[in-house]
């Protein structure tokens, strides 16, 4: 037994097999973009400088001292996206299969659609059929920044073979690797778990202990093994391997609250902390890191994570899911997940996951995904708006709604298509405004007797 321990480990820690092609290794930059941000200006920061409108040296110096994050693994090489301090704030869809819904078509759809909805990144998150396909062709449809959960695919196969708490490091290595390799921008590293955490959660009084899959994953695997987790311990290895292939570490939170009752509590705010710690690492690295978060918060602590998250991770882009700011409303979360959404953007959440009707209730459709995006993209605007940016479109809309110029209005529209169905509906062509008002229409009996030019 002690020969089998000693053997284990002295493996290396480099994957061995497919994942060290060297081919594949050597298209990779010795340097990532945050060491290049710290020389000069770098055509991704540049690139997100103008879509932002914001001084290109601005955005050089976030990206060089990690408070501005573009994932952009060069393999993939998306448009760049810049996601952090003092840019606009950008929303994630998340696709994927499961085990009993398989269909590469329908995720390569919700791709499309959230690409035509304006997504600012998308996660793959396929739990089912063939994982690696469905991951080299999203891919390959999208050009904006992918990010995936890589502890997914490889617990889930020592599920099927054993048991998930049977991984080994090489087995987490090595699934972080295939999808670094296979271009992944960014990827959730549930490294803050420890057994620290773990034993914060033990003495918890938590309704619904941990609802994140990864988290759940390694919090079973620390228990059963009685060993620190492999993406704590090892961590520095983990970021060598993000240095290789460029990749993003989104810092996950395992043990973020499932519920009201639980938010905010001493487990989820210790994971926290922990992740403070290795922001610095990765920054001392040269690789760009974010910080994942709650989860499910009420209204009144929403700000205060916000603050936590911004102190102790030196003001690492904070990547929210919602939150979702009640726990009654399943078959509505993207609107309790907007509501939270909009309230963390406006105190400084630099990145919102989206939420989708289905939520806590079954794998999303093509249309779910629509109004789950629609949702998180009216919060991220609104925190916008509240912030100063984003506010001419806002301004045309008045404008075209003051003319009674529906085409405009629709073109304007965050949803033309569903604008568009809904002013049809008992349209009367008689009329220049809407069946709201009918023909006592304020906008147009006030333009005629105010005359205003
Ligand atoms: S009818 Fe009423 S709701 Fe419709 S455009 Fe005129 S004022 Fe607006």
């Amino acid at each position: 037994m002690f020969l089998a321990i000693a053997l284990r480990l002295r493996r290396s820690p480099f994957p061995k097999g497919e994942c060290s092609n060297r081919t594949v290794r050597a298209k990779v930059h010795a340097m990532t973009l945050m060491d290049r941000a710290r020389l000069a200006s770098t055509k991704e920061t540049e690139t997100v400088a103008s879509k932002e409108r914001l001084d290109k040296e601005l955005v050089r110096r976030g990206v060089a001292n990690g408070r501005i994050v573009i994932p952009c693994n060069p393999i993939h090489a998306p448009e760049p996206c810049g996601i952090g301090e003092g840019l606009s704030v950008k929303v994630n869809v998340n696709l994927g299969t499961s085990k009993d819904h398989v269909s590469l078509e329908e995720e390569l759809e919700k791709a499309r659609i959230a690409l035509r909805y304006g997504a600012d990144a998308v996660m793959d998150l396929s739990t089912g059929g063939d994982i690696d396909a469905i991951r080299r062709a999203v891919l390959k449809e999208v050009n904006v920044p992918v990010g995936t959960v890589p502890i997914y695919q490889t617990g889930l196969r020592m599920a099927r073979e054993s048991a998930v708490v049977d991984m080994d490091e090489d087995d987490i290595f090595n699934g972080i690797e295939l999808h670094a390799k296979d271009g992944v921008d960014f990827m959730t590293v549930h490294c803050g778990i420890t057994k620290e955490s773990v034993s914060w959660l033990r003495r918890s009084d938590r309704l619904t202990d941990v609802v994140s899959r990864g988290g759940a994953f390694l919090v079973a695997w620390i228990l059963h093994n009685d060993r620190e987790n492999p993406l704590y311990q090892s961590f520095d290895y983990l970021l060598e391997m993000a240095r290789r292939y460029d990749f993003t570490l989104s810092l996950g939170d395992g043990l973020r609250p499932g519920c009201i009752h639980d938010a905010t509590d001493a487990a989820q705010l210790q994971e926290l902390f922990t992740l403070g710690t290795l922001v610095k690492r990765a920054r001392e690295k040269g690789v760009q890191s974010m910080v994942e978060g709650p989860g499910h918060v009420p209204m009144h602590q929403i700000e205060a994570n916000v603050r936590i998250e911004k102190s102790a991770c030196d003001g690492a882009p904070f990547y929210v899911l919602g939150p979702l700011v009640t726990d009654i409303a399943p078959g509505y979360d993207h609107i309790t997940a907007a509501i939270g959404g909009a309230i963390a953007a406006y105190h400084g959440a630099d990145f919102l996951c989206y939420v989708t009707p289905s939520e806590h209730l079954s794998l999303p459709t093509p249309e779910d995904v629509k109004e789950g995006l629609i949702a998180s993209k009216i919060a991220a605007h609104a925190a916008d708006l509240a912030k100063g940016r984003g506010q001419r479109q806002d301004d045309a809309m008045a404008m075209a709604r003051r003319d009674l110029d529906w085409e405009r209005m629709f073109a304007l529209a965050i949803d033309p298509e569903k604008a568009r169905a809904y002013r049809s509906r008992g349209h009367n062509e008689d009329l220049d405004g809407c069946s709201m008002c009918g023909d006592v229409c304020a906008i147009k009996i006030v333009k005629e007797y105010l005359k205003k030019e």
